[in-house]
């Protein structure tokens, strides 16, 4: 079975298999896989030790997000939010019930966020201390441009907290070329393949020592991470970690490197999008961005516009099939959405567009073309 979904992806049997074993976190034979791999993951980020932290974070990424807000935005604070999709709207619930205010900014969709209108926005509101931004928005599959967004919010002398979760490990990101980035955040199941249950952030460390007691919460505390690595070493985690999710994790790390890193992995995975996109059109189906906006993670394809259409049975039918899709609609009209990522490739696209030609005919859909109503 492939999960064709944006997270949790296809894991390689490997990184599985190195989940057979049981691990005492505390014991000084786990510390280095700790320790390591947070050096790893530092490393993929562009960060500089001393200069940057690499924090891990039980649980998924919502974990990590909330975590990322409460310790640099402090209580009360402004956070300009670009509402690129659900996932700028989850970060915004986050924030908001964090007690801290959110500043809506309305943006297309279907399009990269303009840097020109975040420097407004800033221009407009000196009260605003962070930009949240959503790199790689997985419900529409749109990419946003990290560095020109960060460019314009350090022009402005404020700070940038980015969600990475969709993007890291295949969309470049060098945090040290972008002094306004208190912190990107992502986790072990997206485009790194790993298993999910650990969330990690890529901080800086003077905005870490600066953002002392503003949390609120223990527990989404990245500061009181910080301060305990300092007190207990790099190896030690403040409670109790999927031991076993980090094991599984290095070795996925060790694939990707294997694979040839970030530049590699996006290779890949814009070849496993491109090859949807071309089958998707060959089959009379049509993808819901124009070609020069579809990113390389996620890819929502307009549904049939066919009395018989039925996204629940088409998935279901597509299960037996082998391959698992999403199950809801992540736009205003009928579509299903499709996953670029993890550890399949574009044979694996191949096998998949077959399918869905297959599924059509056996579920009586006849007219394929776009179906553009209200879902
Ligand atoms: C998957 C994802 C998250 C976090 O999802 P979890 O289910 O909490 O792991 C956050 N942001 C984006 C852009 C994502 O794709």
């Amino acid at each position: 079975m492939l999960l064709l979904i944006p997270g949790p992806v296809t894991t390689r049997p490997e990184v599985r298999q190195a989940m057979t074993q049981d691990h005492a976190p505390w014991d000084n034979a786990f510390r280095p896989l700790y320790a390591s791999v947070r050096e790893r993951v530092l490393a993929i980020a562009g960060g500089v030790p001393g200069t940057h932290a690499s924090l891990a974070l039980q649980g998924c990424g919502h974990f990590a997000t909330e975590a990322a807000v409460r310790t640099f935005v402090p209580p009360g604070g402004r956070i300009l939010i670009p509402a690129t999709g659900s996932y700028a709207d989850r970060m915004a619930r986050l924030a908001r019930e964090a007690g801290r205010v959110v500043v809506p900014l309305t943006v297309a969709q279907t399009e990269p966020v303009s840097p020109a209108v975040v420097a407004a926005a800033l221009a407009a509101d000196p009260t605003i201390s962070h930009v949240g931004l959503v790199y790689s928005e997985t419900s529409s599959g749109v990419i946003h441009d990290a560095i020109a967004i960060g460019e314009a919010v350090r022009a402005a002398g404020r700070r940038l907290i980015l969600d990475a979760v969709s993007a890291f490990g295949a969309l470049p990101l060098d945090i040290s070329a972008q002094p306004e980035m208190d912190v990107a955040v992502f986790t072990t199941n997206k485009c790194l393949e790993g298993l999910p249950g650990l969330s990690f952030a890529v901080a800086r460390v003077d905005s870490l020592t600066g953002a002392v007691g503003n949390a609120g919460s223990w527990s989404f505390d990245l500061a009181d991470i910080y301060a305990h690595a300092l007190r207990s070493g790099w190896g030690s985690f403040r409670f109790t970690p999927p031991a076993q999710v980090l094991a599984a994790f290095q070795t996925a790390l060790d694939f990707f490197d294997v694979e040839g890193g970030q530049a590699a992995r996006l290779a890949r995975y814009t070849a496993n999008a491109r090859t949807l996109y071309d089958g998707m059109l060959s089959l009379g189906l049509e993808p819901c961005l124009a070609r020069d906006v579809q990113g390389p993670i996620v890819m929502n394809v307009h549904a049939p516009s066919d009395p018989a259409w039925s996204l629940q049975a088409f998935v279901d039918a597509l299960k037996e099939a082998g391959f698992v899709i999403s199950n809801f609609y992540n736009t205003e009209y009928p579509s299903f959405r499709v996953g670029c990522i993890g550890a399949v490739t574009p044979g694996d696209m191949q096998r998949f567009i077959s399918a869905v030609d297959q599924v059509l005919v056996r579920l009586g859909i006849k007219n394929r073309s776009a179906s553009r109503q209200a879902a």
